[in-house]
């Protein structure tokens, strides 16, 4: 655009000088015009005194007399006005007279002057006749005729004359011409250097000179010198005057400037707008990048999955008809977050993105993408459901192996939900909701599980929905009972009975807690049953005498602000003695790196709780919590008891436990106990605490009041 403005500017500019300067030129040239006319008007003028004359009516028409004719014609005119050449023509035609440079000159010297002469004698003869005779005058009265006169241009041997023909006439009338037609003066005059020069000096024309012709070609300018029948005799020429061009050529370098300086701003901004439009166009691109990309790991996000999902499903390829999707999540990857930081969470993610990146590599038409959290995908084309499962087993093993990063070795594996489709369903996200259906039952089945979409999986997510749906209602209403397990030593004296919440739902009776609490933890509910379980065991455990209890709490719980004076405050108003209740967190509880777990957990060790770490040991840095958090004990988790007896890691490990426990100075029990066997290895490594169902199944309140009673009463006997 730039260009074309400066295009048209320069356009506009040349025409406007030419415009300018055709007008000059067209000034110049009537100028001119007028200043000859003019110069022939004087010329006229001169003779106009000898023709115009009652002597010369008589001296040169009626007779001619010689010596009148030379001294006031011929040589009169040849000396002091510079005409070359005088002729007298009669009314027949004849002449009668010829003086050419101050001489007289033979008739036939006329010969040349003959076209032009006849020419000029037309207008002369007509005004004449039109004059008609001259009147007698009366006299002092002043000239009675006008002259008559014409003249043109005649080329004589190559010199230009000015010719001039003149009717003799009288002026006062006294002496009358000899016939009705008189006779001519005619006066020739070259068109010479002096006479340009003279004329251009007044006229300050440049270079003024006489060409044959005009010559329209150069620059110079011209007006035609015609003969009276208009034919062209000669051109006055010159070099005009033209201010457009002066002005251009003072106005070319301010005007190259301008123009350079226009060209440079307008490239600039040409340049700055192409610069700004890549800019905007990568931003643009960043701003669809980040639409559709995770920004940790660079992995598509679900955005991206479901267009790439919905063109693999729309365009299935012949020989791997099926889409596999695996629904990933990484097994322990909160822990990892949790313990060693954000730092080494975002590691941890960006190499298992690396490493699905790379099987995704290997795969057809396979690609991966990052749902958020820990949870990724796979996607892949398949020819059956043996080769997905393949793939998932492949995926299993490489996100199995440990990651050895600046945080230290991480090791965390991952649960994979897998659902095999074909291009019948359109939905993407029908697809991922059947794998996140599978990998939700894989993770529930434990840890490093692949599990496939079943029909029935969906029955169960509703199940759980309507599970859900009771869970409120029964918080609502309170239908929650608690048992009590004891816990025993090792002479078999019950020393404490951990409280176990138990719900049994009108429609589909007993529901585990097992399977209520993490439901319950999930949909936000744990807050209210934890409150439910704190009231109802305060309120029906304080007056037990010589045992302890211990209370379960959720790691939710103690991730809230304000649990511990939540907790204090229920204590308080249930009128408790906090030195007798254990608190018991499992290791996750404490894993979350956060201000308030701290908090929680010092405001009830301030206050005089116990706290005791529950399922010791199946957790992930165990030994990392036991020094950073003064616990008062430690629960060995039942799988280890269940496996004493069957290997001797498992003795092993125990004995392990309990002297990590006693380095700790920390008291020790040991859960899940079923067998006198198990009983006594637990006792030969060294635990002398024992939960389990050999030594008492949890007990129903009344139970467990009536144990109460009976041990009162057998006090009392011995004393
Ligand atoms: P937990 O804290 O490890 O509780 C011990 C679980 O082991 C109880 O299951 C108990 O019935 C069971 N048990 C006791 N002795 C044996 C035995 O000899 N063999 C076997 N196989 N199991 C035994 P329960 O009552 O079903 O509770 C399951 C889990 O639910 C508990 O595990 C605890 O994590 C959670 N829970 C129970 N009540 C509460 C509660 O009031 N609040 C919270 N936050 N969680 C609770
Ligand atoms: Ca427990
Ligand atoms: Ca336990």
């Amino acid at each position: 655009m730039t260009l074309g403005a400066l295009a048209l500017l320069v356009i506009l500019v040349v025409f406007l000088v030419d415009r300018f300067d055709e007008t000059a030129i067209a000034r110049e040239q009537s100028m001119v015009e007028s200043g000859f006319d003019q110069q022939m008007h004087q010329l006229n003028e001169l003779v106009v005194p000898q023709v115009d004359w009652d002597k010369a009516v008589a001296k040169v028409d009626r007779t001619l007399d010689l010596d009148f004719a030379d001294l006031d014609f011929g040589n009169q005119l040849y000396t002091f006005d510079g005409f070359t050449h005088s002729f007298f023509v009669d009314g027949d035609g004849r002449v009668t007279y010829a003086y050419i440079k101050g001489r007289h000159a033979p008739a036939e010297s006329f010969a040349p002057f003959r076209r032009i002469v006849k020419q000029l004698l037309v207008p002369i003869r007509t005004a004449e006749a039109r004059r008609g005779p001259i009147k007698p005058h009366a006299q002092g009265k002043g000239p009675i005729t006008k002259p008559i006169q014409a003249n043109g241009f005649a080329r004589v041997d190559g010199q230009v004359y000015v010719v001039m023909a003149s009717l003799i006439q009288p002026d006062l009338g006294l002496v009358q011409p000899k016939g009705p037609r008189a006779t001519v003066s005619v006066n020739a005059i070259p068109v010479d250097r002096t006479m340009l020069d003279a004329f251009a000096a007044r006229y300050l024309l440049d270079d003024l000179k006489l060409l044959p012709s005009p010559d329209p070609i150069t620059d110079r300018t011209s007006i035609a010198l015609r003969a009276p029948d208009g034919t062209v005799v000669a051109a006055l020429s010159w070099i005009p005057r033209q201010p457009g061009s002066v002005l251009l050529h003072r106005m070319v370098m301010p005007l190259i400037a301008a123009i350079a300086m226009l060209a440079l701003v307008g490239w600039t901004i040409v340049r700055r707008s192409g610069v700004v439009v890549d800019e905007l166009l990568a931003s643009e691109m960043r701003a669809r990048h980040l639409a559709y990309h995770d920004t940790l790991t660079l992995l598509p996000n679900r955005a991206l999955l479901f267009e790439r999902l919905r063109a693999l499903l729309a365009a299935p390829s012949l020989h791997h008809p099926l889409v596999g999707m695996l629904c990933i999540d990484l097994d322990r990857f909160k822990e990892v977050n949790d313990t060693l930081g954000h730092q080494a969470g975002d590691e941890l993610l960006k190499v298992m993105a690396d490493r699905l990146r790379m099987l995704a590599r290997a795969e057809p038409g396979a690609f991966t993408a990052r749902l958020g959290g820990d949870e990724f995908v796979l996607v892949a084309q398949a020819r059956d459901h043996a080769a997905v499962a393949g793939l998932a087993q492949r995926c299993l093993g490489v996100l199995l192996t440990p990651v050895d990063s600046e945080f230290g070795r991480l090791d965390v594996g991952c649960s994979i939900g897998v659902t095999v489709v074909d291009s019948t369903v359109r939905e993407p996200s029908l697809a991922l909701r059947q794998a996140d259906l599978a990998l939700y039952r894989a993770k529930a089945r434990g840890r490093g599980c692949i599990t496939f979409y079943e029909q029935e999986m969906e029955a169960a997510f509703q199940t759980r929905r309507v599970l859900e749906a009771k869970l409120r209602t029964a918080l609502d209403l309170g239908a929650f009972h608690l048992v009590y397990q004891p816990q025993v030593d090792a002479a078999g004296t019950i020393c404490a009975y951990e409280a176990l919440l138990r719900w049994d739902d009108p429609e589909m009776g007993a529901i585990s807690p097992a399977t209520f609490i993490p439901l319950a933890e999930e949909c936000g509910l744990i807050l209210g049953i934890g409150e439910f379980v704190l009231r109802r065991v305060f309120a029906q455990s304080r007056d037990w005498r010589g045992v302890r209890v211990a209370i379960n709490v959720s790691a939710i719980q103690m991730r809230a602000p304000g649990f511990a004076a939540r907790l204090i405050q229920i204590a308080a108003a249930a009128g408790i003695d906090p030195a007798r209740y254990d608190i018991e967190l499992t290791e996750t509880a404490l894993l979350t790196d956060s201000l308030t777990t701290s908090e929680n957990f010092s405001a009830l060790k301030r206050l005089g709780f116990a706290i005791v770490l529950d399922d010791f040991g199946t957790g992930y840095s165990s030994l990392r919590l036991l020094h950073r958090f003064r616990v008062d004990k430690i629960k060995i988790d039942r799988s280890f008891v269940a496996d004493l007896g069957q290997s001797n890691e498992a003795e092993t490990l125990v004995g392990a436990i309990v002297k990590l426990a006693r380095s700790f100075h920390l008291g020790v029990i040991a859960e899940g106990v079923e067998t006198e066997a198990q009983k006594a290895l637990l006792i030969a490594a060294g635990c002398h605490e024992f939960q389990g169902y050999l030594t008492g199944r949890p007990a129903s309140l009344a139970a467990i009041t009536q144990a109460q009673e009976d041990a009162r009463i057998r006090e009392l006997r011995r004393a």
